[in-house]
């Protein structure tokens, strides 16, 4: 999954026009980078800035709900991953996580 490097701002080679007008392109341009906010963060997805569609959005997700920062979704990714068990690979809770990185059957198995 590649991110979108970004809506570029009005009046650049590939951004929306810089007067209001009534292009698609420009409009869905300007609503991503204005209005809809990032699932993760809540604030809009900018100009320049870097995003993708969010791998969790369906057609019943609002349109604006659709995006989220790259940063924000790899900041995510990360989190989920430094929670998998180094054992099993399962996801742990926040107490497991605290025990050196296995989940509690694992934590067992190696005492035993
Ligand atoms: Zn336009
Ligand atoms: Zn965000
Ligand atoms: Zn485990």
């Amino acid at each position: 999954m590649a991110a979108d490097p970004g809506i570029q701002k009005p009046g650049r080679k590939f951004g929306p026009c810089v007067k209001p007008c009534s292009h698609k392109d420009c409009d869905e341009s300007r609503f991503i980078a204005t209005e809809c906010g990032c699932r993760l963060c809540g604030k809009p997805i900018g100009w320049e800035t870097r995003f993708y569609v969010d791998p969790q959005a369906s057609q019943a997700t609002p349109t604006d709900k659709r995006w989220v920062h790259a940063d924000c979704l790899e900041d995510a990714v990360e989190q989920e991953q430094s929670r998998e068990c180094h054992g099993c690979g399962r996801i742990m809770s926040e107490r497991e996580k605290q025990q050196q990185g296995v989940c509690n059957d694992c934590a067992g198995q190696a005492v035993r």
